[in-house]
C-alpha cells in the first residue's frame, strides 16, 4: 500500500523532520558537496528520516539514519543531474546523532541556487490503491484536496515515468530499494527542477550505508 508524502505546511528550515527545502542537518565536519561537472555547490533538495519509511524487516526502532538530497542548479541543465553517477547530484545516508545546520558555503552565489524557497513539512497517509500514481489520484478524491499537495511517496515501488532505472549499490551491487519518490512541489516559483513535471528518486542501501539519487520527466 504506497505510502503517500502529504504537504504538511511550513516548518522551521533546521527541522528534525522528514521535510523538503530547508537547510540539511548533518554530523559536524559534514562538507556542502559540489557538482563534479561545474564544481559548484549542490542546491539541497529534501532530507528524509528513514524511520518514517515503512521497513520491510519492521525493525522501526533501530537508527536507520537520514538522507539528504543535493542536485546541481548552477547552470541549469547543464550538469547531467539527472544522472545518477554522473556527480551532478549527490544523496548523502548520514548517521542520525550529533546533527547541527549545514553551513552554507561562503560563496558568492545567489542564496536560490543553494536552497528552496520554501520549506515544506510532511505527513504520511497509507492509500489502498495498486501503485503510487493510483494512490495519488483516490487521495485527491478521497480528501478533495489537489494532488499537488501529494509530494511524494516513501518507501514502496517507484512509479516510473520513464524506463525503470533502479540502481545497483555501489558497495554491494544489489538492487537497492527506494527510500524516496519526489514531485517538483506545488509551487512552481520554490519547487525542486526535475526537468518540468518529473520525479526524483533516492534509493538506499542501509548496510552499506550508500543512496543513489536520480530523476526523470
Ligand atoms: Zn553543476
Ligand atoms: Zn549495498
Amino acid at each position: 500500500m504506497p505510502q503517500l508524502m502529504i504537504d504538511a505546511g511550513p516548518t522551521a528550515p533546521d527541522a528534525l523532520v522528514t521535510r523538503t527545502g530547508g537547510v540539511p542537518l548533518a554530523p559536524p565536519g559534514t562538507e556542502w558537496p559540489t557538482c563534479a561537472s561545474c564544481d559548484g555547490p549542490l542546491q539541497f533538495l529534501a532530507q528524509v528520516l528513514l524511520s518514517d519509511v515503512d521497513n520491510s524487516t519492521g525493525s522501526a526502532e533501530q537508527d536507520r539514519g537520514i538522507l539528504a538530497l543535493f542536485a546541481c542548479q548552477n547552470d541549469p541543465g547543464m550538469c547531467d543531474d539527472w544522472a545518477p553517477t554522473a556527480g551532478g547530484n549527490r544523496a548523502l545516508l548520514l548517521p542520525t546523532t550529533d546533527l547541527r545546520p549545514l553551513p552554507l558555503p561562503s560563496l558568492s552565489v545567489d542564496e536560490a541556487v543553494l536552497v528552496l524557497g520554501a520549506v515544506r513539512a510532511v505527513t504520511t497517509e497509507h492509500e489502498d490503491a495498486p501503485d503510487y500514481d493510483d494512490a495519488r489520484e483516490a487521495w485527491a478524491t478521497r480528501t478533495g484536496r489537489p494532488d499537488p499537495a501529494v509530494l511524494g511517496q516513501l518507501g514502496g515501488t517507484p512509479a516510473w515515468i520513464q524506463d525503470d532505472e533502479t540502481p545497483l549499490c555501489p558497495g554491494c551491487h544489489h538492487p537497492m530499494p527506494l527510500a524516496v519518490q519526489l514531485e517538483e512541489g506545488p509551487d512552481h516559483y520554490t519547487a525542486m527542477n526535475f526537468g518540468g513535471g518529473g520525479c526524483a528518486y533516492a534509493f538506499t542501501c542501509e548496510p552499506c550505508t550508500r543512496a543513489v539519487l536520480l530523476w526523470q520527466c
